[in-house]
């Protein structure tokens, strides 16, 4: 075989994939994976779906491509309403994008606008957390707070306000006070520093993702955040790319918390894998704001066409007619109490913690000293590794500097069964 023209990773040249259905994948050899992470936590209602493929072949008879200033498309309304719906009408207005890290971008670029055209243009920066990932290209990277990836562009990108955000594995625990007031008055602190009038919005993963292992936030953080944004007077982004559209068990993890955002992006698993497609979702009055001003001044050739669109909207009425969340629910406890009993198992498995169908499992040297590997035994690509020779397809991530130890997510497809479990 000659070599592959593709330069996704380094390492060893990976399995090719013959076909999937359900929860499984299977490669040309034959050899059977569980999809224990729903590829990168995309394909959330499983493989070769029939209804989905039904709804997109039939948009696709239909007309799969306009532009979206030249036609409005009855899917991308539909869609658009849907959504809106989702957050019971509090966020009123969607901008279609094709990925999470577009749906970011286009956040922060919606927010900034809203401040030119509101007469506050020395608003200029963003909040976010390390550790945190928003994206890859250079407006999302600017926010993402994960070293391995901003290294090589710190130069060029228009890095963020970093903070930390609270850590109940290693300071406390779940959902402490005390620490939640410690971590506020610092991140109070840094932003007074830094020029509260300077400040846009504070961005955040209401769930951590793969930077952080699913790390967790709690109610008593996200108000103090909320709180923060009121009285500087900046707006709230929450990133949904990973959390929307039910993968927490809600169909955003904010409501989970009862914290509103004023934006919020989603992508992933909105097209479940079957078509990129993603969304930025806004209060009414910052739209109208931009939009009074002359429009938003961003666009991507591909948003809101019709077929993403048609599977969008395929996605959340599978999910609505099959109770999606409700199995979430139930499967969910059942993989957190399956992953807790590794602990006994396992003294380096250190936390386990998560919401939904989102768990990450963090890798110590020791669970009462909580000590991460060294960076080069890299324990999280052997892990998983091992997973993949058994047939388990698992979502690693690296040791980062000691402020999370290697890590891995279990976030399987949100339909799958108690069996699969
Ligand atoms: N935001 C979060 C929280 C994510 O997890 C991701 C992807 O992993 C992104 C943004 C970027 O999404 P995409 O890879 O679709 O550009």
């Amino acid at each position: 075989m000659s070599p592959s023209p593709l330069f996704y990773q380094a390492g060893p040249a990976l399995p090719e994939v013959s076909h999937a259905k359900g929860v499984y994948l299977w490669d040309e050899t034959g050899k059977q994976y569980l999809d224990g992470c729903s590829g990168a936590i995309a394909c959330n209602l499983g493989h070769g779906r029939d209804d989905i493929r039904e709804a997109m072949l039939a948009q696709l008879d239909r007309v799969a491509f306009t532009y979206r200033t030249q036609f409005e498309n009855a899917p991308a309304v539909a869609l658009g309403q849907a959504l809106v719906d989702l957050t019971e009408g509090e966020l009123e207005k969607v901008f279609f994008v094709s990925s999470g890290s577009e749906a970011v971008e286009s956040a922060l670029k919606l927010a900034r606008q809203y401040f030119v055209a509101k007469g506050e243009p020395q608003r200029r920066h963003f909040v976010s957390l390390r550790p945190s990932y928003h994206g890859s290209t250079l407006g999302a990277l600017g926010v993402t707070g994960y070293e391995p990836l901003e290294a090589p562009f710190a130069d060029i990108v228009n890095a963020s306000l970093k903070v930390p955000g609270p850590d109940f594995y290693r300071h406390a625990g779940a959902g402490d006070a005390h620490h939640v007031e410690h971590v506020l008055s610092d991140t109070r602190a840094a932003i007074e520093t830094a020029g509260p009038e300077t400040i846009i919005a504070f961005v955040l993963e209401p769930v951590g993702g793969a930077s952080t292992g699913a790390r967790m936030l709690d109610r008593h953080y996200l108000d103090g955040i909320r709180a923060l944004c009121d009285e500087f007077g900046c707006l709230l982004i929450l990133d949904e790319v990973l959390t929307g559209i039910g993968r927490t068990g809600a169909w955003f993890a904010y409501q989970h918390y009862g914290v509103m955002p004023d934006l919020l992006a989603t992508a992933k698993g909105l097209g479940a894998g079957y078509y990129p497609v993603g969304a930025v979702l806004s209060r009414a009055d910052i739209v109208d704001t931009v939009m009074a001003s002359g429009g938003f001044q961003h666009g991507h050739t591909y948003a809101g066409n019709p077929l993403a669109c048609a599977t969008g909207l395929a996605v959340i009425e599978v999910m609505q007619r099959e109770n999606v969340l409700d199995n979430v629910a139930a499967r969910g406890h059942e993989l957190k109490d399956g992953l807790q009993a590794l602990k006994a198992r396992f003294p380096w498995v250190g936390d386990v913690r998560g919401l939904g169908l989102l768990w990450g499992v963090e890798l110590v040297t020791d669970a009462t000293t909580k000590i991460p590997f060294p960076a080069e035994q890299n324990r999280f690509a052997r892990i998983t590794a091992l997973a993949k020779e058994e047939g388990l397809l698992i979502y690693p991530r690296r040791t980062l500097n000691g402020v999370a130890g290697d890590h891995f997510l279990v976030t399987p497809p949100l339909t799958i069964r108690a069996d699969d479990i």
